[in-house]
């Protein structure tokens, strides 16, 4: 992969900037700025702007409505987009379950749920984690035993992050209790409207609603919503969490971060001279950006490598764990940099609270902002797993 953009590249980079320019919802300018929290309309309106561009899935296969650029080009893409500040997408539908159905799933499989996933109609949840069943995943217990031409599931999730705005959901069941762990799972999509299934809110440290618990009581799957063959979910499960991980490492989104807590090291002081001055807290900031630029070039790598035909491999691992602890790190030198502007936000400013805001803009977010990243070495597989991965698969420990 060439990084020297050709006249073709800086054209696509000029086109880029102009369409968000001038199709970016003017109601989400700055809200990701301001971390202010995102509703399921905000996360569609710019959704739908792509999708009617044509431009929501590069990552797709063109055949599926993927956009058919390079990887230069999905390199300029994700840049401009964080430039730019544009909302993250949704990926469950988009870089997990959309994947899963245009490569396992059957013609009709595909022509049925795909167009949904493209246009943002259908909003899309990913059923894995049980309680007691995280990292152990194989373990899982929720079961769909076999009537007919339906699967009556039962059983509960939880970490489901956004079900209650879902209309289906992706699921991993237990069709076989007698097989091998892994042997005995298959990958069900199931209408979260169907009778039978409860939604109950986790509110988390940051004082969000984004995760669930989900009750599964008798509910009747049709056999046709099975992606893939039964007791074989484990293969699409494995596929799914590579595509999962590469998306979580969000370089570009956190090159936007450093520039953002430069800005605050500028006008905060520390004594008499801005923050910035400190030679301890730039020695941090240079740290964070070294490793910045080395995950993009890992990232880089693994793009190319895609580009080229290879799927996400174990590599994406080693891009959840090191892109995770930057975004991590990111929020602690934030917090840092508000010092104690950031105390009283702690929970955050619920919806009415009605208290005046204390100190500046930036300060606001930066405490719940740092307890909501907390996730980040969590989910997608903690980063404990992670590495138990690489030992495995690249380092053949
Ligand atoms: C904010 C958030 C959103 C999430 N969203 C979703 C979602 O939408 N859908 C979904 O299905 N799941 C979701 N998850 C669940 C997530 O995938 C799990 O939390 C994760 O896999 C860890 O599992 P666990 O919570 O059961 O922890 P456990 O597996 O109990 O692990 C506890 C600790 O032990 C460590 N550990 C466990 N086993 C090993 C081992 N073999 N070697 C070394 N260390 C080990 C772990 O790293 C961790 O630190 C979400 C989680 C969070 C926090």
């Amino acid at each position: 992969m060439h990084l020297d953009f050709s006249p073709e590249d800086l054209a696509f980079q000029q086109e880029v900037r102009t369409f968000i320019a001038e199709n970016y919802p003017a109601e989400l300018r700055g809200k990701q700025d301001e971390g202010d929290e995102l509703s399921k309309e905000d996360f569609l309106s710019w959704h739908k702007v792509l999708a009617k561009k044509g431009w929501i899935a590069p990552a797709w296969p063109v055949e599926y409505g993927g956009t058919g650029w390079t990887a230069t080009q999905k390199y300029i893409w994700s840049e401009e987009t964080a430039r730019a500040d544009c909302i993250r997408l949704m990926p469950f539908g988009l870089s997990m379950v959309g994947p899963v159905i245009y490569t396992f799933g059957t013609p009709e499989q595909k022509a049925k749920y795909l167009p949904g996933i493209l246009s943002g109609d259908v909003w899309w949840c990913q059923g894995y984690s049980e309680p007691g069943s995280g990292s152990d995943l194989a373990s899982l217990r929720t079961k769909a035993v076999r009537d007919g031409d339906h699967y009556v599931v039962n059983g509960q999730k939880t970490w489901t992050t956004m079900a209650q705005h879902a209309d289906w959901g992706f699921f991993l069941v237990r069709t076989d209790p007698d097989a091998k762990q892994q042997e005995g799972i298959s990958f069900l999509l199931i209408d979260m409207k169907s009778p039978g299934i409860t939604v109950r809110p986790i509110i988390t440290l940051g004082g969000e609603h984004e995760v669930n618990e989900v009750w599964l009581e008798d509910v009747r799957v049709p056999v046709e919503n099975r992606i893939y063959e039964e007791n074989k979910g484990w293969t699409c499960a494995k596929f799914l969490l590579a595509h999962e991980r590469t998306g979580i490492a969000g370089v570009a989104a956190s090159k936007r971060g450093i520039e953002k807590v430069k800005t605050i090291a500028r006008t905060e002081l520390d004594g008499d001279q801005p923050l910035i001055a400190n030679a301890f807290f730039k020695r941090k900031i240079a740290e964070l950006e070294m490793d910045l630029t080395a995950l993009e070039f890992t990232e880089l790598r693994s793009l190319a490598g895609e580009s080229a035909g290879k799927g996400p491999g174990p590599e994406s691992s080693l891009l959840k764990i090191k892109g995770s602890e930057i975004q991590q790190r990111l929020t602690e030198l934030t917090l840092e940099a508000v010092g104690h502007y950031g105390a009283p936000y702690f929970r955050g400013f619920g919806e009415g609270d009605n208290a005046h805001p204390i100190g500046p803009d930036y300060a606001h977010r930066a405490a719940p902002t740092y307890f909501n990243t907390r996730k980040t070495t969590i989910y997608g597989g903690s980063n404990e797993i992670q590495r138990n991965i690489i030992a495995k698969m690249v380092l053949g420990l």
